[in-house]
């Protein structure tokens, strides 16, 4: 199934300038769904049992949820900052303009556990990176981040130091 089929372009959203990929064609059709969720279970590094697979809001949610249930893995939310009700952990990092900051629960890792990051867009970085300090401050190993797709001109795999994988390259 060729995913980059059900992955439309939005001029101008949310910024001017920017080409919003958006998704959502993606999770209303079946069998594109399905066969995302499979192929990048697929590319988990093989021979490490996951125990965690982290989705970031929003729409890291979706899917890595879907890659949990197929590694036998648990799901652990990555949410901005004022959702999540329990003690957390934050990391602020930077977006193209200005900061944002992310959480993460302090028992939803534990010392020790192999963790796969999950989110649907790698640009410039930031984000993960952030996901990634936030696990490993916790005492957790990142052993792969994946991502439907990656903008390669945008150079995000220069901040982050752990395997990357995704189905689509622009
Ligand atoms: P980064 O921190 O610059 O790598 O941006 C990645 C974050 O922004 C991810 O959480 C994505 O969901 C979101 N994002 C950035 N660009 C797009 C896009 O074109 N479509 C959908 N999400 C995007």
């Amino acid at each position: 199934m060729k995913i980059d089929d059900f992955i439309r372009d939005i001029p101008d959203f949310p910024n001017p300038g920017i080409i919003f990929k958006d998704i959502t064609p993606l999770l209303a059709n079946h069998n594109a769904l399905v066969s995302c969720a499979d192929q990048l279970a697929a590319l988990s590094p093989k021979g490490v049992n996951i125990d965690k697979v982290i989705g970031v809001e929003s729409r890291g949610f979706i899917i890595g949820g879907m890659i949990a249930e197929r590694l036998g893995a648990g799901f652990v939310p990555v949410r901005k900052k004022g959702k999540l009700p329990y003690k957390v952990k934050s990391k602020n990092y930077s977006l193209e303009y200005g900061e944002d900051t992310l959480e993460i629960h302090i028992d939803a890792i534990q010392p020790g556990e192999h963790v796969l990051i999950h989110d649907d867009v790698l640009a410039t970085g930031g984000t993960a990176k952030a996901v990634c300090d936030l696990v490993v401050e916790l005492g957790g190993v990142v052993v792969q981040c994946n991502f439907i797709m990656k903008l390669d001109f945008l150079n995000g795999k220069d901040k982050l130091n752990v395997p990357i994988s995704s189905l689509l390259t622009y």
